[in-house]
């Protein structure tokens, strides 16, 4: 459904944080995006949805095509149109504005009224809270609350293909696992779905396939499970094998200075780690 090709993207025409990109996502997939900081992450859902110009960034090279329709020279909007929706890092919504007219801001770019009445069944059902706290202000809504508003609001554009940029980051571990959740039943209900997510473990168990991207460029790709049981990405992302050095490398004698439910430090990194069950 999504293809990117040989994507190249620099910012301020000195930083380069994508080269010669190359990646899939097939009709009904989810595709994980994994990375150390800084690894372009974040810039390769920007330039799929067309928002880079927005960050000081512009595509140097490489096609972005949807059905096999090019939509790398379009703006962010008509980007919307064709169904493939952002939801950005941090939970971006409106704080001062309602939850209801948050979900409304989002059916802006829906293609009809039955699409919008469709879109908010689906996103009652999905987020039950946002039903009884409408009429609140957004910024009164916990961290995990905001996040799936920010997740509803995306909905509200009736999406084929939905980009998630770090869902479960800063969450509490029961609302990193709603999260993961809501991400497999939106894919269960037929939405393509790219996710970039710091918790490896969650990511991994919820896609069909993956990419790693290390400084702008893809240093493996292969199928979830492939990437799962691979040396590389056990070591970096999974936390197994806490020896070897590198910049995600979890060492079992260090900690983040957080207490876990067992009363007891937990090791620097594993936080989001440990609590995803498929
Ligand atoms: P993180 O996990 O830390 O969010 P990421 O993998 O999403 O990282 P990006 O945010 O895409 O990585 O950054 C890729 C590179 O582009 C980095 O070198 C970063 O410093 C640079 N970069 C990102 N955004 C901008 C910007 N708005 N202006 C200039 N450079 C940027």
């Amino acid at each position: 459904m999504l293809e990117v090709a040989d994507l190249s993207v620099s910012y301020g025409g000195a930083v380069q944080a994508l080269r010669k990109v190359s990646l899939q996502v097939p009709e009904h997939g989810v595709l994980t995006v994994l990375g150390s900081n800084g690894a372009g992450k974040s810039t390769l859902l920007r330039a799929v949805s067309g928002t880079l110009g927005r960050h000081g960034g512009r595509r140097d090279s490489g096609t972005i095509t949807v059905d096999g329709a090019p939509i790398h020279k379009q703006d962010a909007a008509s980007i919307v149109r064709t169904g493939v929706v952002q939801v950005p890092e941090g939970r971006r919504v409106f704080g001062r504005m309602t939850v209801e007219d948050n979900l409304r801001a989002g059916a802006a770019a829906a293609r009809s009224r039955a699409a919008v009445a469709r879109a908010r069944e689906r996103v009652n059902e999905l987020f039950p809270i946002l039903v009884s706290r409408s009429r609140q202000p957004a910024a009164l809504l916990s961290g995990g609350e905001q996040q799936m508003l920010a997740i509803g609001r995306a909905l509200m554009s009736d999406p084929r293909l939905l980009l998630l940029d770090e869902p479960s980051l800063g969450l509490a571990p029961m609302m990193i696992q709603r999260v993961g959740e809501i991400v497999a039943e939106i894919h269960k209900q037929g939405v393509c779905v790219v996710l970039v997510e710091q918790n490896a473990t969650m990511a991994l168990a919820l896609a069909d396939t993956a990419v790693v991207l290390d400084v702008g460029q893809v240093s493996l790709a292969g199928s979830a499970a492939a990437l799962a049981a691979s040396e590389q990405v056990q070591r970096l992302y999974l936390g197994h094998g806490a020896q070897a050095v590198g910049p995600e490398v979890i060492r079992p004698d260090s900690t983040d200075g957080s207490v876990g439910d067992d009363g007891r430090e937990r090791a620097a990194g594993t936080r989001t780690l440990t609590r995803w069950q498929p």
